[in-house]
């Protein structure tokens, strides 16, 4: 039994006397004297022959009065059970008198029809059970399924999960069941390398000793959501073949003290006993966050994180043990859980490039029938800042939409409309008036037609008006063709002028704005503002960051700093109008130049609903072989 279990054993097992000794010595005397009457009193009602029957305990006489005889019970009712003994009756009048030495009393209740008999203060174990458990019974149930909650899920259905409280729930598996292996990751090239290390370690710790060698102790994987940091963590395992303890951070943060820590502690000793084996702790910020960070000091993270920091120090370089953490916030860690000999070493783990998407696209094809024009190349091209999560995803819209086609094999058509699933969202099949689809059709004219237009803008895949499950009435698909490590401050106008071409289309067209482009507006005002403020593009704010810190990984709005002053909050306000304004401009201009095409395009797509790049190419062309 472990110390969490003896902590809620002894918990419990207090509660339940402490609520009988209440029940007992203070309760019970206290229902009693609610009806004690004077022994005077209990000698009237014997003459006047209204006693159904007499129990005699040795302090006291409890009665009952035939029916009609009495005003209504006001004895107190807990959890449905009078507390009197169990041989009176439920209902009618009781009445309580203190016991007086009366001889005759017998004599008088053995001359009239009233039933008598004596009881023992505590006669037998039902006596028990029924005057404290069953009046406690609803409480237990309640207490029950509190406990069952507030441990989760994973704490154990049954009952042991009232006394798996301090119980770590890391779920352990032999390193051999993860079942996972390098060879079922893609792309993950330079992480592989790097974990290799760790590998060698925990199949053969005693060779590194003999060197006096000291392995990190702790690995963090760093990296944007879906990258494969968990799949990586169980391939290490798998390939070394050692016991893995998997465990989330937020299932550390509970709503009573102490119980991090002692899950923390439990924890360990299960991997101190299970050594070689490797502990991880999926989005370890829950509990690692800095001790700077946590408003008004959150005491109960602290004493998880304190408890971490000690169980890292605790155990023996080459116990065998490796800690690998995963987190898409390491900007929020605290620095003494980075320092050495604790998670000593990072790794990061990043989108995957084109060759990783082909890798990640052929694990997840594996076993699925792919036609023969299908080339997962191709697919990978077109999919760059897709994560190995999304890709899976991917695979599998494709290999249902061609289950729902009853088809032989998954084609690439199907891997097309997976991507677009994936990124616009289900199809939707309400249909729009006319008016709305018109509008809606200049629309995405607009920003198909700034993009074609525009050197350096990402080429146009795909323009639809049919409204998708996402929210949009319509989309423009645009494909970048390349994974972008580095973006231009070019490049950053050219998307903020293709962003602002749909609402720049419909001043033209309709010469009045619709709330159609609010999505537009925000993603181009936070590209300017992230010019300004976070880098430095702006001539009249200067190569200065007034950005305050972001999350690295998870994107999200940027701020400006708390401590820029009013002044320079103005001077950037009015840096990100400009930027805006300008490339809404740009946009317009490029409309007002090729307004035919404008019109011929979004008529196209108010017939077909769909077009692609090829028949958008299509008409921009005509337009310039007859201007020529
Ligand atoms: P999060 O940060 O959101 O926890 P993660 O980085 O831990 O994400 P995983 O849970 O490992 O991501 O990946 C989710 C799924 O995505 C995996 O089960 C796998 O199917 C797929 N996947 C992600 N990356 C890869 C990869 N490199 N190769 C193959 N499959 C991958």
């Amino acid at each position: 039994m472990n110390k969490g279990q003896k902590f809620s054993v002894w918990f419990f097992l207090g509660a339940l006397v402490a609520t009988w000794l209440f029940s007992e010595y203070i309760y019970k005397p206290y229902a009693e004297r609610q009806g004690e009457v004077s022994y005077s009193e209990f000698l009237e009602d014997l003459d006047k022959n209204i006693i159904e029957n007499v129990d005699i305990s040795e302090t006291r006489i409890t009665y009952a009065l035939k029916e009609g005889a009495a005003s209504p019970d006001k004895r107190p009712i807990i959890g449905g059970v009078i507390f009197s003994n169990k041989k009176t009756k439920p209902q009618g009048n009781i009445k309580s008198v203190v016991r007086l030495d009366d001889p005759d009393l017998i004599m008088k209740l053995s001359n009239s029809d009233i039933k008598f008999g004596g009881i023992a203060q505590r006669d037998t174990i039902l006596d028990l059970l029924m005057g404290i458990l069953l009046p406690l019974l609803p409480l237990l149930i309640l207490w029950y399924f509190m406990f069952r909650n507030i441990s989760g899920a994973g704490g154990g259905g049954g009952i042991g999960g009232i006394f798996s409280f301090g119980r770590s729930r890391a779920k352990e598996l032999q390193g051999e069941l993860t079942g996972v292996h390098f060879s079922d990751i893609g792309g993950a090239g330079e992480a592989e390398v790097e974990l290799r290390e760790i590998i060698d370690f925990l199949k053969d710790p005693k060779r590194f000793d003999k060197f006096g060698a000291k392995l990190p102790r702790g690995v963090l994987l760093v990296g944007p959501p879906g990258t494969g940091k968990t799949l990586l963590a169980k391939a290490t395992a798998g390939e070394a073949g050692v016991p893995f303890f998997f465990i989330t951070g937020s299932s550390f943060v509970e709503m009573f003290v102490g119980v991090g820590a002692a899950r923390v502690r439990d924890l360990f000793d299960q991997a101190k006993k299970k050594a070689p084996c490797i502990i991880f702790m999926d989005e370890i910020d829950a509990i690692g966050q800095s001790r700077m960070n946590v408003y008004n000091g959150n005491s109960e993270q602290e004493n998880t994180l304190n408890q971490l920091l000690a169980e890292m120090d605790g155990f023996e370089e080459n116990d065998g043990i490796v800690i690998m953490g995963a987190t898409n916030r390491p900007e929020i860690l605290d620095q003494a859980l980075m320092r050495p000999g604790r998670f000593d070493r990072q790794i990061q783990v990043v989108l995957p490039t084109e060759e990783g998407r082909e890798e990640i696209l052929k694990i997840h094809t594996k076993k699925v029938p792919l036609a023969q024009e299908v080339n997962l190349r191709e697919i990978a091209k077109v999919t760059p800042g897709f994560s190995g999560a999304d890709l899976a995803n991917i695979a599998n819209e494709a290999a249902l939409l061609a289950a729902r086609r009853k088809a032989d094999s998954v084609s690439t058509n199907d891997f097309d409309l997976a991507i677009e699933r994936v990124v616009a969202g289900l199809q939707r099949k309400t249909p729009l008036t006319p008016e709305i689809r018109k509008k809606v059709a200049y629309h995405e004219t607009g920003h198909a037609l700034v993009a074609c237009y525009l050197p350096g803008s990402d080429p146009v895949h795909k323009v639809s008006i049919i409204p998708t499950t996402k929210g949009a009435l319509g989309y423009t698909m645009q494909m970048p063709t390349e994974d972008q490590y580095l973006v231009t401050e070019n490049e950053l106008k050219t998307r903020m002028a293709v962003m602002l071409g749909g609402r720049a289309a419909e001043l033209l067209v309709f010469d009045e704005p619709t709330t159609g482009a609010s999505n537009d507006l925000e993603r181009a005002t936070e590209t300017a503002r992230r010019m300004v403020i976070e880098f430095g593009m702006s001539k009249k704010l200067g190569p200065v960051r007034y950005a305050a810190p972001t999350m690295m990984y998870l994107g999200g709005a940027v701020q400006i700093r708390e401590d820029a002053g009013e002044a320079t909050a103005e001077k950037i306000d009015a840096e990100i109008k400009r930027l805006v304004t300008e490339a809404q401009e740009q946009a317009s201009n490029i409309l007002k130049e090729h307004e035919k095409v404008l019109h011929e395009v979004a008529e196209t797509l108010q017939k077909k609903e769909v077009i692609n790049s090829d028949e958008i190419q299509a008409i921009v062309n005509k337009e310039k072989r007859s201007e020529e």
